[in-house]
């Protein structure tokens, strides 16, 4: 039965119909039995890892190069010339790069699934007739969702109730305006991106709520199907693995034609047009840096899983490679630079000021007045407002569990709860005396709640009563007087209040105000019902203490030239003590101090706000909005900008920024969905490690190239020497594609592992539109480039000249080449440290590496089938005795080099 509703057109069905065919209730959804049921029978809400066209489809791609094409070329024609030895070779070496490409480039995709694990998407469902919080993996069809703004849609859904409910699926349909939604029944006929009736997996609530049944999972959702289709997307790509893979193709180009060149100067000078064929292969094999590619890639996956062992996770790759060149980090204060652990230490009202101790959410403490003395709430008509307010306007439960006490909700309405219960409001009591029938819940946008109870404790039965809490200037704004302490209303003295406020601010407190509003007969609580008729009953000034890493992240930010900016919903006052207090606002001017507001940017025009962006570090009670104007103010002024953000109204913001941060605790899908990076922990100092991170996996990056590039231009080189001078080849194309393949596995990918430089924290951030490659290194590269030619070719010619067979010459230029590029390694490991300084053992892969490559090289020299099928023939401890001098020089050369440009300041 279950089967058979697989694949029914669900939006042409009635809500009853669906809950026939799915066998449940819309009321109160499965059983949770069944639904453990249901779950073996259907398997678990995802996508699978990848689909068999994936997988065949990257396979493809791995011969999906024109170095390839080259190769494979070659191997033909080698055929055809019955070389059919140096074809199998070829062919070899075609299958184990596609091999090697394949398992890496697989492992990059795994490590990248691996990071979604981490950042799961919860969903709420309904089972039993209650609501609870599940991973969206547990989802079964038949469940009942509940669906609220900010949520990404954990699985195909046929609506059934919705309160102005919009949804982006621009994933699905590639339509970027959120959709409106109802529940009618629609005809079968429907296509997907008008089914109203309809949400589907993976797309995101950007307004409003709503409930429905789970009519699709996993595989079977209307995403699953385009997975199938689709197969694994590009992931691994990255503007630097792109831009590589345009200097391949150019380089491949420039070589193919300087090959053809090699093969005709050589015929027409009346050489055999095999021997000139070989040696235009040798040069083009020998020239093309095949193992860059994969490098690269490897390089970055290592960094994004370096990254998310620091609690940082990467939802797009080219972000580990923009983390490196950050210049302005813009983070929010709660929770990330403070712990968003709040208490409230001081309640004022207008005729008093009371402290509160105690410590975290437990409810133990008292309230005291400005003499020490305990309070009572029946003299204190304004103070048990206030606290009244914080009990009942609110969503935030207290839960106490083996004696500790916590909160389930936000930290600043716990906060809250805790006061008044230490004052003896309880929430049993609250629910009893003012029940609650209305609820304007909090937004970011709005800065208040507000809440309609019913009061029976009033002398008319029946009386209603709103209260309201909120950020203080939006409260004062719909007041019209203050409550005193005896009970009676005054009017409103915004000045006091506003003092008041102030001053609780500057000690880094965060500030709310409470204010109710009395006989309040209307049914409906609205803005305009309030505005204008409200009294406030008092503030109350919690502390959330500063993060304790967040001063040291700051700091070293700051030493490695990032500006750090705070933007931050609350109160001026209270966000400049905290940023003063984490060290935010070291060595500002007093113009940097004073910080700036929303409503002052407002007032801005466009370049006083271009300007005022760069300058301010602390902006508060920012809207959205405003945010988002303020990434595009400092792109203007060339930076690159790390932004956090956790609302639905973040997402443009975190789109914008070149680094968008979402929060892994407490953000929004929606959010999330629109970052580049997850901060897990919600933590500042995380976006500091992904910074630092980012910037050693460009290091490495870098390191690799220059490594790799001199033991390409020397090949070439070599062969087109060999032909203008009309000499024999020093290698032959199968020992070149021997050096390329054995040192880029096992030398050269020790570098992408190499951990990261101390002081990486201590220089300025990378320029994006700085060349990879800066003057100094091209200098070495060039450097390594010419020893290598002159020290092969001397040894080659050396060797033949005192009566060395040919093979055997070869072989000692073929070792020759491998013992520099180890020798160059090593030195490689460091742009700019000597090989001393790094020491052998700081990277275990080297030892690994270069103990593999030796055994790998006396093979190739001493063992017979390898000496038939790559041309060789074993050399005498003399010859080694030569590579080793060569060698040396060679190292010595380039550590007087790197050393001279220490000792100058030259930059590299
Ligand atoms: P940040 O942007 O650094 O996270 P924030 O938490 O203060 O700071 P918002 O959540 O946008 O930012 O809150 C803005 C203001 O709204 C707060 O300063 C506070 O005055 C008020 N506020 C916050 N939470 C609530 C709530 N649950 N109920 C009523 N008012 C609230």
């Amino acid at each position: 039965m279950l089967e058979l509703a697989n694949g029914t057109a669900h939006h042409g069905l009635s809500v009853h119909e669906v809950a026939l065919l799915w066998e449940t209730d819309p009321g109160r959804g499965l059983s949770t039995g069944e639904a453990a049921q249901r779950l073996t029978r259907f398997g678990p809400n995802r996508l699978p890892a990848t689909t068999t066209a994936g997988v065949v489809r990257r396979i493809l791609r791995q011969f999906h190069h024109p170095l390839i094409y080259v190769l494979l070329a070659a191997a033909a024609i080698t055929a055809a010339l019955s070389e059919y030895v140096d074809s199998a070779v070829i062919l070899g070496v075609v299958l184990v790069n596609a091999a090697v490409g394949f398992i890496q480039e697989s492992k990059a995709e795994a490590a990248l699934d691996a990071l979604r694990s981490m950042v799961q998407t919860q969903a709420t469902v309904v089972r039993d007739g209650r609501s609870r919080t599940v991973t969206s993996d547990e989802l079964v069809p038949g469940d009942l969702v509940t669906l609220e703004s900010g949520d990404k849609v954990p699985a195909d859904v046929r609506l059934i109730r919705i309160t102005e409910l919009r949804v982006d699926e621009s994933a699905l349909t590639g339509e970027s305006m959120p959709v409106a939604k109802d529940e009618v029944v629609l005809p079968t006929t429907t296509p997907v991106s008008d089914r109203r009736n309809m949400v589907y997996s993976g797309t995101l609530v950007t307004a409003g709520g709503g409930a429905g049944i789970v009519v699709a999972t996993g595989a079977e959702t209307e995403l699953g199907e385009i997975h199938r289709l689709v197969g694994a997307s590009e992931r691994l790509a990255t503007p630097l693995t792109r831009k590589l893979a345009e200097f391949s193709k150019i380089l491949t180009v420039v070589i193919l034609v300087l090959a053809a060149a090699t093969f005709g100067v050589g015929v027409l000078r009346g050489e055999a047009a095999v021997d000139m064929f070989t040696a235009a292969i040798a040069l083009a094999v020998g020239a093309i840096p095949e193992g860059l590619p994969a490098a690269v890639t490897i390089t970055l996956a290592v960094g994004v899983s370096r990254m998310a062992r620091r609690r940082a996770v990467i939802r797009r790759l080219p972000a580990v490679e923009t983390l490196g060149s950050t210049t302005v980090v813009c983070s929010d204060k709660t929770g990330t630079l403070t712990e968003n652990q709040m208490t409230v230490r001081t309640v004022w009202t207008p005729d008093g000021r009371y402290d509160v101790d105690g410590s975290g959410y437990s409810p133990e403490g008292t309230l005291r007045d400005a003499r020490g003395a305990d309070v009572s709430m029946d003299d204190h008509v304004a103070l048990r407002w206030s606290l009244l307010a914080g009990a009942a306007c609110t969503d935030a439960v207290l839960t106490e569990e083996d004696g500790r006490w916590g909160i389930v909700g936000d930290p600043t309405e716990g906060a809250m709860v805790v006061a008044a219960a230490k004052a003896g409001i309880t929430a049993s009591e609250v629910a009893r005396s003012l029940p609650r029938t209305a609820t304007m819940p909090f937004s970011s946008e709005r800065r208040y709640m507000a809440t309609l109870h019913r009061d029976t404790t009033a002398s008319r039965p029946g009386d209603g009563v709103a209260l309201v809490k909120g950020a203080v200037e939006q409260v004062m704004a719909q007041c019209l007087g203050m409550l005193g302490e005896d009970g009676r209303t005054r009017p409103l003295d915004r000045d006091t209040i506003m003092g008041a406020a102030d001053e609780l601010a500057r000690q880094g407190l965060r500030v709310l105000a409470t204010a109710v509003r009395p006989s309040f007969e209307s049914a409906d609580l609205t803005a305009n019902t309030l505005r204008g008729n409200l009294i406030l009953t008092g503030l109350q000034a919690m502390l959330d203490p500063p993060r304790t890493a967040a001063a040291g992240a700051v700091a070293a930010c700051r030493a490695a030239g990032i500006e750090v900016k705070m933007i931050t919903g609350d109160h001026l006052g209270t966000a400049t003590a905290v940023a003063d207090h984490v060290g935010l606002l070291d060595g500002a001017s007093d113009v940097e101090r004073m910080g700036l507001t929303g409503a002052e940017m407002s007032a801005l025009s466009a370049a006083e706000f271009t300007d005022a962006a760069e300058r301010t570090r602390v902006f508060a009670r920012v809207s959205p909005e405003q945010k988002l104007r303020l990434v595009e103010a400092l792109q203007a002024h060339g930076h690159v900008v790390a932004m956090t953000g956790d609302g639905v109204n973040d997402a443009p913001a975190l789109r914008r920024a070149d680094i968008g941060v979402a929060m892994g605790r407490g953000g929004t899908e929606v959010a999330k969905d629109a970052a580049d990076m997850v901060l897990v922990d919600n933590d500042f100092a995380t976006m500091e490690a992904a910074v630092e991170e980012g910037r050693g996996v460009f290091d490495n990056i870098t390191k690799f190239i220059a490594w790799t590039l001199p033991t390409n231009i020397a090949e070439g080189l070599v062969i087109l020497a060999a032909v203008v001078a009309g000499a024999a080849l020093p290698i032959l194309p199968t020992q070149i594609l021997w050096i390329n393949m054995t040192t880029a596995v096992a030398l050269g990918l020790v570098l992408t592992f190499e951990p990261k430089e101390p002081g990486i924290m201590n220089r300025p951030p990378r320029d994006p539109d700085q060349p990879l490659l800066t003057r100094a290194l091209v200098t070495r590269i060039l450097l390594v480039s010419a020893l290598l030619v002159a020290g092969s070719w001397w040894l080659f010619e050396w060797e033949v000249a005192h009566g060395a067979e040919l093979e055997a010459a070869r072989t000692a230029a073929v070792n020759l080449f491998v013992a520099v590029e180890a020798i160059y390694l090593l030195s490689c490991r460091s742009l700019t440290r000597s090989i001393w300084r790094i020491g052998l053992f700081s990277n275990p892969w080297l030892i690994a590496g270069v103990t593999i490559q030796i055994i790998g090289q006396l093979a190739l020299t001493y063992l017979p089938a390898m000496n038939t099928i790559f041309g060789t023939a074993p050399i005498t401890a003399d010859t080694w005795l030569r590579i080793a001098a060569v060698t040396a020089i060679a190292g010595a050369v380039v550590a007087v080099d790197k050393g001279l440009r220490r000792k100058y300041g030259a930059t590299e």
